[in-house]
């Protein structure tokens, strides 16, 4: 059975715009999987100083795969394009962390969805309104309201298309 998952994507270093391109073609070769969408393209500043800004995005997955070896292909991706975890939130060429499994609630030592803190990142929150503005998350909460707390300030949203079309 297929499941839609959304995957936030982000990265500050190595060209970070192509990284995230880069990632999409990835997603769209993963096995059992389709790519159904993805947002544009956001800058921010980091959350902790002196990193480089970063870009983010948020794709629409519709897999086959069970969440961890969704996980597994995703860390794999990451390694893949250099991945390097040095410090905790340390400069990444490139972090794909799952947002939303379907209505799954996770929590196992490797993997919690919804992503523990997702309800309060603006980079997160406006590119998945983009592809599901109504959205609901399993626990209950509503996406709109999550926007309504979390403040558009500091993101500057890239004007080029970056959906799959245009890949
Ligand atoms: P943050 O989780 O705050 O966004 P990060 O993405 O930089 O930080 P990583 O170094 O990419 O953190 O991942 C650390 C670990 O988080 C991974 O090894 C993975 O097992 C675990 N993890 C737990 N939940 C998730 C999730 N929803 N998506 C991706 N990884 C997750
Ligand atoms: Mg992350
Ligand atoms: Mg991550």
């Amino acid at each position: 059975m297929s499941e839609r998952a959304y995957i936030g994507l982000g990265s500050n270093l190595a060209e970070p715009a192509a990284q995230l391109r880069h990632a999409l073609e990835a997603l769209q070769r993963l096995p059992g999987s389709h790519l159904a969408g993805a947002s544009s393209f956001y800058v921010s500043d980091s959350l902790l100083p002196g990193q480089p800004r970063y870009t983010n995005a948020v794709a629409a997955l519709d897999t086959e795969l069970a969440p961890l070896a969704l996980l597994d292909a995703l860390q794999a991706i990451e390694q893949d394009q250099g991945r390097e975890r040095l410090e905790r939130w340390g400069p990444r060429t490139l972090d794909l962390d799952i947002l939303l499994f379907g209505d799954h609630l996770i929590d196992v030592p490797r993997l919690q969805v919804p992503h523990y803190h997702m309800h309060a990142r603006a980079f997160v929150l406006y590119p998945l309104a983009e592809l599901a503005p109504d959205l609901h998350l399993p626990d209950g909460r509503i996406l709109s309201q999550l926007l309504a707390e979390c403040p558009f300030t500091g993101l500057e949203r890239m004007p080029v298309p970056s959906g799959p079309d245009s890949l």
